[in-house]
């Protein structure tokens, strides 16, 4: 019975364990994911702009590249923000992968063993860069 009670507390253990990591990734990622979508709202809001900015330059027949540089550079910079939260999000599922001592194949979501070259399911290679770049 002793026995039965200590695996019974160590599955429990394992789970408490891994609905913290869960719940602390879920998170994070959806912080991450409201400021992507906020830049991108911000990215979209900007076009509108640089539409009028242009059109008011052909009408008064005296285009300014200059202008049009300047909400582009503006957009630019939102758009290398959301390709940095992108990169976050990949962190944090990296992150919280680690946490759990695990890997998944990335064709099919299995759960494979860290040091796994194929996965067991699907049958593909598994690529290591997670680990290389580490
Ligand atoms: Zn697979």
């Amino acid at each position: 019975m002793a026995d039965l009670w200590q695996d019974v507390k160590k599955s429990v253990d394992k789970l408490a364990t891994t609905i913290n990591v869960k719940s602390k990734e879920v998170v994070q990622v959806s912080k991450v994911k409201k400021e992507i979508d906020e830049l991108r709202d911000k990215i979209i809001a900007h076009f509108p702009g640089l539409g009028e900015v242009t059109y008011n330059m052909y009408r008064e027949g005296n285009f300014d590249q200059g202008k049009i540089d300047e909400v582009c550079r503006e957009i630019a910079a939102l758009e290398e923000q959301v390709k940095q939260k992108e990169n976050e999000l990949k962190q944090i599922y990296r992150d919280s992968q680690e946490a759990r001592g695990k890997r998944f194949c990335p064709y099919c979501e299995l759960e494979i063993p860290v040091d796994a070259k194929f996965c067991s399911q699907c049958g593909k290679n598994v690529p290591d860069e997670e680990k290389t770049e580490n």
